[in-house]
């Protein structure tokens, strides 16, 4: 198996009908749109099943070409329960179609026409993992890219409706085995339905043995009947506890990035900082660099950082031209033993080409060329991100406390913020809020140094440290040496260490201008990975931890933000279970009480 997902071998046998010749069978027959709306959203109530709530999650087994997928996001167009009702639609797909493929499948429907363009645009990309894309009307996808038999089990999401759409049972059994209809049943809402086109009597039995009672229907087109399943519980339908005001202490990247997840969701969200503007800490530096940290051998850290990278880009890119660039960035081995990593990662590489390939220039052998990283300006971002919060610079946090339905937080001067939830974005300020069961936290000084530069479009370098020009600004570093006590400052001896670094990476730059230097002390962990969850994962469900970031504040904050507001509310999981349990803020403590005993 590659690490790269297959794409499917595709045959289409009348111009708009195509079929999988890996399967031998159709994504659909006849009028593909009238059999989707038929099978899979009469079949599942919709939108009645919808009516009245603040969220939904339906799931599908079979992407393909996302045809489903648009009927139902069409449909919820249509019948949206509130302007501010979110649909999380959850799929699974082995073998993704090129986004050229699909928008030719749905060509065929022009009533289709506006949503196709919409997804195509923001089409999955071509990883194995779990992708998380945020589409307009509180629409959000949320893909896993993966064999089905891998994928269920990692997936982590109360679906209320389910999609089952996997090629024929004859043709494709592992679609329909008891284990993957098991999983549907662990992953069901109490209430949830099941809908297919298909009768065979393994399915019936399988969805029955995993908790659904199923029933016979008439079918369309050119099949007779289809089925309807429905969980057996006696549970009323779930809903998640109530959390409609939130306090972010932090916002440096990570409290940003919160905080834009949460007003999302239509929090009420106010934000508290210690320092005197956003990004006064580890965030404010003049220009920050977002690209891949690739693993040679793929495990759920290597798919945490990939699945972080590729959430990270699209948000960053829907900022616009102001905030960021796209460019290219050339990332060189420092060891004999990271060129060995770079030949094995191309020769079975996570990402395609359009992502990856190897650096040609023969002066830098053995280099990688990453070609979607992204310049980030945090003195635009951070600002965009906060709008709409209430923001409280100056205050600092002393300690929080839970309450019966929420936390408060108490401040310097007395005062005191309450709020269904609290998340804690402070960097190494955590360490100094009682009341807090954190991580272990280790800080690390960075200095970088900025220039002024004449060159026009964006570029980078990097072989661990990096030398990154865009938006006339050179900006180079950085060091990383642990934290002295008191407040981070600027030294001669980290200027002399970067201006070697941008000699070894820009030997072209000749006549550097003044530097400005600037120092900021970034939070680490043990294990050099972040944690985003609650504290005491069994007893405090209103304080949620993000940090640990280190020197990938940009590349993690926007999935951490994510993951801790699909725990919150109750939505679908946007990574796998086991590259969440490395982010386990409990983890530490965990392996200590296993070591212990
Ligand atoms: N719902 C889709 C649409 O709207 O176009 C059609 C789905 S098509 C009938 C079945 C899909 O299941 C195909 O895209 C196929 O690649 C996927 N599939 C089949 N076997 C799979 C497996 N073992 N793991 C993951 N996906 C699989």
């Amino acid at each position: 198996m590659t690490r790269l997902p297959p794409r499917p071998a595709l045959n289409w046998p009348d111009p708009e009908t195509p079929a999988s010749l890996d399967i031998g069978d159709i994504y659909f027959s006849g009028d593909g749109l009238a059999e989707k709306r038929a099978v899979f959203l009469d079949g599942c109530g919709l939108p009645g099943a919808w009516a009245d709530r603040p969220r939904f999650t339906i799931g599908e087994l079979g992407f393909g070409t996302g045809l489903s997928f648009l009927a139902a996001w069409d449909l919820w167009r249509r019948h949206r329960p509130s302007p501010s009702a979110r649909l999380d639609f959850l799929s699974f797909e082995g073998a993704l179609l090129s986004g050229e493929d699909a928008a030719r499948v749905h060509a065929r429907w022009p009533e289709l026409e506006h949503l196709s363009r919409r997804l195509v645009q923001r089409w999955p990309d071509r990883a194995r993992g779990v992708q998380r894309i945020e589409l307009d009307d509180g629409v959000t996808l949320t893909l896993f890219v993966d064999d089905i038999d891998a994928a269920l089990p990692q997936a982590m999401a109360r679906v209320d409706a389910w999609f089952l759409d996997g090629f024929s049972p004859a043709k494709n059994p592992a679609m329909w085995s008891t284990e993957t209809l098991g999983q549907v049943g662990r992953l069901s809402a109490p209430g949830a339905r099941a809908a297919t086109y298909t009768v065979a009597g393994d399915v019936r039995r399988a969805l029955e043995a995993a908790g659904f009672t199923v029933a016979k229907r008439p079918g369309v087109g050119r099949k007779r009947e289809r089925l309807e399943a429905d969980l057996r519980s006696d549970a009323c339908a779930h809903s998640p506890r109530r959390t409609r005001t939130a306090l972010v202490i932090g916002s440096g990247v990570a409290g940003a990035m919160c905080c834009r997840s949460l007003l999302r969701r239509g929090c009420e969200v106010t934000v508290v900082d210690a320092g005197d503007a956003p990004g006064a800490g580890a965030s404010g530096n003049p220009l920050a660099l977002v690209m891949p940290r690739l693993d040679a051998a793929d495990g759920p850290a290597a798919r945490a950082l990939l699945e972080a990278y590729l959430f990270a880009r699209r948000i960053w890119i829907d900022l616009g031209p102001d905030a960021m660039r796209l460019l290219d960035v050339a990332h060189l081995p420092r060891s004999d033993r990271e060129r060995a990593r770079f030949s094995r990662l191309l020769a079975d590489p996570p990402l395609d080409e359009t992502f990856l390939m190897a650096l040609d220039d023969a002066d830098q052998g053995g280099g990688l060329r990453h070609l979607g990283a992204v310049a980030i300006r945090p003195d635009v971002a951070l600002p965009v991100l906060l709008e709409g919060a209430h923001l409280r610079f100056g205050c600092r946090v002393t300690s929080i406390s839970e309450t019966e339905t929420g936390a408060t937080a108490s401040l310097a001067t007395g005062e005191t913020l309450t709020a269904d939830l609290v998340v804690v974005c402070a960097g190494m300020g955590a360490a100094g809020i009682g009341g807090l069961e954190l991580p272990p936290l280790e800080g690390r000084l960075g200095q970088v140094e900025c220039a002024a530069s004449t060159s026009q479009g964006a570029r980078a370098v990097a072989d661990g440290g990096y030398v990154l020009d865009a938006f006339g600004k050179l900006v180079f570093g950085a060091t990383f040496e642990p934290a002295p006590e008191g407040p981070p400052l600027v030294s001669a001896d980290a200027q002399i260490t970067n201006l070697a670094t941008l000699e070894r990476l820009r030997p072209d730059v000749s006549n550097v201008g003044p530097l400005i230097s600037r120092a900021a002390i970034r939070a680490t962990t043990p294990d050099r990975l972040p944690f985003a969850g609650r504290q005491f994962a069994s007893s405090s469900a209103h304080v949620h931890l993000i940090g640990g970031l280190g020197s990938r504040g940009f590349l993690w904050a926007p999935l951490l933000a994510e993951l801790v507001a699909a725990e919150t509310f109750g939505e679908p999981w946007p990574m796998e279970a086991s590259a969440r349990a490395i982010l386990d803020p409990d983890r530490f403590a965990r392996r200590a009480l296993r070591r212990q005993s």
